[in-house]
């Protein structure tokens, strides 16, 4: 007799088929089996969801094809991930539990997955015997705390202070105590934290890391799955995705970095992946270190509200002091000044005694945009409202957003005037202008000095990143200027000078978050410099700025983070932002902008009496601030909340109105739950 299964299957974003689907077995197949069933005319891998019905299965019912034996079933700590997941999320079950597997996995048939477990299986090589670095004061207690307490953890750590140290013997600790136990390490970008990755192998051994990320291609993510849902890995250090990863022994959630920005999903389900870590820790009864120089707003008042525990590590390993930080006032500089005077002369003084500096300016490209002298041309992209950007170094332009490029024209397309000038610098333009005024600087040595640029375009290509980050560390590079990517997680031994050398814009950013974003790349970028004790004392960051009496350049001036911090949530308070209350948006992607506005205004009408409703403000439609990409017109709607449960269960009456609202030349919408750019 055949018995109900119910099994989750890859299901749309928004489709009916939320719920999992009911399949008929022969086989009592326990909770979290994958199986292949049909859908339609297909056949797809899908998760078997709750505990047998026990019911028998009419006649008409489908069955379900071949069971992937092979693999211990999916725990139900990882099922309720995922199905919190997509519910606080507003997405389907099935989506969010099939893009929560390895593509590879999803495509396989038993035999195929058997033998991929064979090759898996091996024994793991004894680790080596690393030498661990003798622990600063700072380091012992945040690690007696980690042992004593329950967490979540905070650990606020100025850059060189030795967060990782700590995060490598509180794994260390876990697999003293039960050598079988996993531990989940979560970095914004693995490509650009090798050192990190480099320091878990050298401690536990190349077999017992396995890492996660979408830079890897299906065999190898496949691989590293099995590894760590077999139990065979000890630590999985991953991107976002690796919330996801099974660990059937986890025994400690980190995550580095844990302001960053990109721990967002910005498509699909838009979860937050240190959110997520944080609730997987509490739900597995697992602690969860969370690192940061520069904490998010939202976990600094996590530790005032006594719900994180912070420990602080203000001190830098080596005594290396943090940079003095110099700024300087534009103000007082003649009109048009790129590079002040006192600046200059700092980075010539360092290429003469054969230092290295770093400039950062966060705008790729040569120039923003491409103006004519007699006419109001610009260099508008005809698919989106944006400027596509000058290119010098192959005379194009370039959308950001669209990718529509062009070759730059020989005159005004308009007007036909040839005299067509840049508007505003990006780094290509920087890194020219800087090569002018450095054209006399001399190294050490008598050799002239060697500029380079680092941004998305200098790196496009695979394996140019760590080329040009091999050319910084080897000393071939004296001067480097890049966008905000040169300030993340490389470990510039030589560099002593990095300057901000236009940062001014994120003050007066309509997002609220921009500020908090600046100080955190200021904080970032200064943590680049003195990270060698000898260098330390000459390190210096400089900003150069027309608004130096802003509180975030005062709070700078001094590192001092938790002024920074309460200043900024003292504004929130009084604005009732977040952490003060929740955000969501509904975002909505038309033929025009009037249908997508429509969509939203029909949404916010029949919002009216919801669950919730009563709690939640709902503001009117408004086009995005980049309104128009790849010629489809975009619109939001923000929900605003004092209360995180009213929200939620506004969002859960709301979806099925969404799901019913019909509209002619609306192409999607998707509701994102905090967002991070409103
Ligand atoms: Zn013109
Ligand atoms: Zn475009």
């Amino acid at each position: 007799m055949s018995t109900i299964v119910h099994v989750v299957v890859p299901t749309p974003a928004h489709s009916s088929l939320s719920d999992p689907l009911t399949y008929a077995s022969e086989l009592p197949l326990p909770p979290g089996t994958l199986v292949r069933v049909p859908l339609g005319k297909r056949e797809v891998c899908g998760v078997v969801w709750d505990a047998p019905a026990g019911e028998a299965a009419p006649m008409q019912l489908k069955h379900v094809g071949a069971v992937l034996d092979g693999l211990p079933p999916l725990s139900a700590h990882w099922r309720q991930l995922v199905g919190f997941a997509a519910s606080y999320y507003q997405r389907s079950l099935g989506e969010v539990a099939l893009a929560a597997l390895p593509p590879q996995l999803r495509e396989l048939d038993a035999s195929q997955l058997a033998r991929r477990l064979k090759r898996a299986a091996g024994d793991a090589s004894a680790p080596p015997q690393a030498v661990r670095p003798e622990l600063t004061p700072d380091q012992q207690r945040a690690l007696e705390a980690i042992a004593a307490e329950a967490g979540p953890f905070l650990l606020f750590g100025a850059t060189g202070s030795g967060k990782t140290e700590v995060y490598l013997r509180a794994m260390e600790a876990l697999l003293a105590r039960d050598p079988q136990a996993q531990g989940l390490v979560l970095v914004p970008e693995i490509n650009l934290t090798p050192q990190l990755q480099a320091r878990f192998v050298e401690r536990f051994g190349a077999d017992a890391v396995v890492p996660l990320h979408s830079g890897m291609t299906n065999p190898q993510r496949l691989r590293s799955w099995i590894a760590a849902h077999s139990g065979a890995a000890r630590i999985v250090l991953g991107t976002r995705m690796a919330v996801f990863a099974s660990l059937p022994r986890l025994g400690l959630v980190v995550v580095d970095e844990e302001h960053d920005p990109s721990y967002k999903q910005q498509e699909g389900a838009r979860y937050s992946a240190r959110d997520l870590a944080v609730y997987r820790g509490r739900l597995e009864g697992v602690k969860v270190v969370l690192g940061s120089a520069t904490p998010s707003l939202e976990s600094w008042q996590a530790c005032d509200r006594g719900r994180y525990r912070c420990l602080e590590m203000p001190d830098r390993v080596g005594a290396g002091a943090l940079p003095a930080v110099r700024v300087v006032n534009m103000n007082h500089q003649p009109r048009g000044t790129l590079f002040s005077a006192p600046l200059l002369s700092a980075i010539q003084a360092r290429i003469a005694r054969g230092e290295q500096s770093l400039i950062f300016l966060n705008r790729r490209g040569y120039a923003p945009v491409l103006a004519c002298g007699s006419c109001d041309w610009r260099s508008e992209c005809s698919h989106c409202s944006a400027f596509r950007v000058f290119h010098k170094i192959d005379r194009t332009l370039r959308c950001h957003h669209c990718g529509y490029t062009e070759r730059v024209p020989r005159a005004c397309p308009k007007c036909g005037n040839v005299d067509v000038a840049p508007l505003g610098r990006g780094t290509e333009r920087l890194e020219e202008q800087l090569a002018e005024l450095l054209a006399d600087a001399r190294r050490p040595d008598g050799t002239p000095v060697r500029i380079a640029r680092m941004d998305a375009d200098s790196t496009r290509l695979k394996g140019a990143l760590e080329q040009q980050l091999a050319q910084v560390h080897s000393g071939e590079v004296d001067v480097l200027v890049g966008t905000q990517m040169v300030t993340k997680g490389h470990d510039f031994r030589s560099i002593t000078l990095v300057a901000a050398v236009n940062p001014d814009s994120a003050l007066f950013s309509s997002d609220f978050r921009a500020p908090e974003r600046l100080f955190s790349l200021l904080m970032q970028a200064a943590g680049r410099a003195g990270r060698d004790a000898a260098h330390a004392a000459a390190s210096e960051m400089w900003v150069q700025t027309f608004n130096p009496d802003h509180p975030l350049f005062v709070a700078l001036k001094k590192h001092d983070f938790a002024a920074f911090a309460a200043q900024q949530l003292q504004e929130r308070r009084q604005a009732a932002m977040p952490p003060f209350a929740f955000q969501a948006l509904l975002r909505a992607e038309a033929r025009t902008q009037e249908v997508a506005q429509a969509f939203l205004q029909a949404a916010a009408d029949a919002s009216a009496g919801l669950e919730g409703s009563g709690h939640v403000v709902v503001y009117a439609p408004v086009p995005m601030a980049v309104q128009r990409v790849a010629n489809v017109e975009r619109a939001q709607l923000l929900l605003e909340s004092g209360s995180r449960p009213a929200l939620q269960a506004f969002l859960s009456a709301w979806q099925p109105v969404l799901q019913d609202l019909r509209m002619k030349g609306l192409i999607r919408w998707a509701v994102d739950v905090d967002p991070l750019a409103v």
